[in-house]
């Protein structure tokens, strides 16, 4: 019998295992091949934010981590909204290639003693006072005293069969374009590049994260599309959209066609339950306006993880109320923090539909303009302790008294109800 069974070698997932594998008898277990988990590439924006959260970790290993992020570009039809960490004297985090990362956790939760198992996805659990059993397509039983469901947005039947609520699903798109350094460097100097328009998504961003040789780029936040739909849209994103076309202009398409995901947000209302507990975007941890879900799988299993350790030596029996301090902390530390600034601006630009432009364009100009809203982005990005959420309503009254007068008249009751969110 295992102490602690985690399903999904997501960041949640892996992160949770490598924690508790230093104390705890881990299962570790993952649907898809090792080849197939390995091959699938991920190059994402890992903000400093993170780090606190996943300390033991060698930040310089160009392997995990090829870049360090300095610079965004928040980018709109009129203005390259660019925010630069060193104005501030101390860079945004890293640019993570999130495959390795995940590849390197599930290697120490071995050397800590830990199994992990490929190519076996659980397909039914079951529960009593002494144990909870996972069962495998391939029949294999596994029991444990404590399940951590880390399945992102692959399948929500597993937590449903637990009692658990299920987050709001949207998809997303990325690929994987390649060129040599120099050609990178001279393209473009940000890390980073976000830019809405409800052409493209009315729910979320179009995106590039530079990495190093390669840059991931897609948009997410699309629900009703069929997957030809999306993919066609990002090619022809890729091949004319002009705003985009000066930072990728001589990059080459590598063989992995556009990968297409669910991507889930809107937190459920309760992570625990008897001998059970959910982690990162499979509960809906991730940031509602930009999409952020390293953090939210980072967090949840760093907090988890220091909640179980004592009930472990305690021998506990993993009930809700034992378990129920890793609510408790989440919502301390993140949901009731740094996540309410995503609710604001998730009503005031994904609901506004043609007006995103304009409330877009006030906003990136502000930012070339203002060093107090730079300021503000760099302070999130660098730690969500102390999260101040007066400073997204500062931020929204910015914005609306610099909008043209007559959007201002038509535009507020949106910003209204945007301040109360
Ligand atoms: C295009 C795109 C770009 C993004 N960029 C960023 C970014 O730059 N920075 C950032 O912070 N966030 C980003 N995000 C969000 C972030 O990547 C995710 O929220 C985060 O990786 C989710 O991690 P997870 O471990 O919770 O879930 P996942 O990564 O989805 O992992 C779940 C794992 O569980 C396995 N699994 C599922 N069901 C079963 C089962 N029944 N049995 C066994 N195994 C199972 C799956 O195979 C998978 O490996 C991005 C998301 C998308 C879609």
């Amino acid at each position: 019998m295992f102490d602690i069974i985690v399903v999904g070698a997501g960041i949640s997932g892996t992160t949770f295992a490598h924690k508790v594998s230093k104390f705890a008898k881990t299962l570790l277990i993952e649907g898809k091949d090792e080849k197939s988990k390995r091959e699938t590439l991920l190059t994402n924006i890992f903000p400093e934010h993170n780090c606190e959260f996943l300390t033991d970790i060698d930040y310089s290993d160009k392997s995990l981590f090829p870049c360090v992020h300095y610079k965004i570009n928040y980018m709109s039809h009129k203005y390259n909204g660019i925010v630069d960490s060193m104005e501030f004297g101390a860079p945004f985090g890293y640019i993570s290639y999130t495959e390795k990362l995940i590849d390197h956790l599930m290697q120490t939760c071995e050397n800590n003693g830990g199994t992990v198992k490929f190519d076996e996805k659980i397909s039914k659990v079951s529960r009593n006072s002494e144990k909870v059993e996972v069962i495998s397509n391939k029949g294999n039983v596994y029991s444990g005293k404590l399940l951590a469901i880390a399945t992102g947005s692959y399948g929500f039947d597993l937590q449903k069969s637990l009692g658990f609520e299920i987050p709001d699903s949207y998809k997303g798109v990325y690929v994987h374009l390649y060129g040599d350094e120099d050609r990178l460097k001279e393209l473009s100097d940000f890390n980073y590049l976000f830019h809405i328009n409800h052409k493209i998504s009315d729910k979320g961003p179009f995106f590039i994260n530079k990495g190093s040789h390669r840059l991931s780029t897609g948009f997410l936040g699309k629900s009703n599309e069929t997957y030809e739909e999306i993919v066609s849209k990002l090619n022809r994103i890729l091949d004319s959209y002009k705003p985009i076309q000066p930072y990728i202009a001589g990059l080459k398409k590598g063989p992995v066609k556009p990968v297409i995901g669910e991507i889930s947000k809107h937190p459920i209302k309760n992570f625990s339950r008897d001998r059970a507990i959910v982690l990162g975007e499979a509960g809906g941890i991730v940031t509602s306006f930009f999409y952020e879900g390293l953090l939210g799988g980072i967090v949840s299993a760093d907090i988890a993880s220091k909640v179980i350790e004592p009930l472990l030596e305690s021998n506990s029996n993993f009930t809700r109320n034992e378990l129920y301090e890793y609510d408790r902390e989440l919502r301390t530390k993140l949901l009731d923090t740094y996540f309410k600034n995503g609710a604001a601006s998730e009503y005031l630009f994904y609901s506004s539909g043609s007006a995103m432009k304009i409330i877009w364009e006030t906003y990136t100009k502000f930012i070339t303009e203002n060093s107090t809203i730079r300021r503000y982005v760099w302070d999130a990005i660098r730690s969500i302790e102390g999260y101040d959420v007066k400073r997204d309503r500062w931020l929204g009254e910015q914005i609306f008294k610099n909008l043209p007068f007559l959007t201002k008249i038509t535009l507020g009751p949106l910003f209204l109800k945007a301040m109360f969110k």
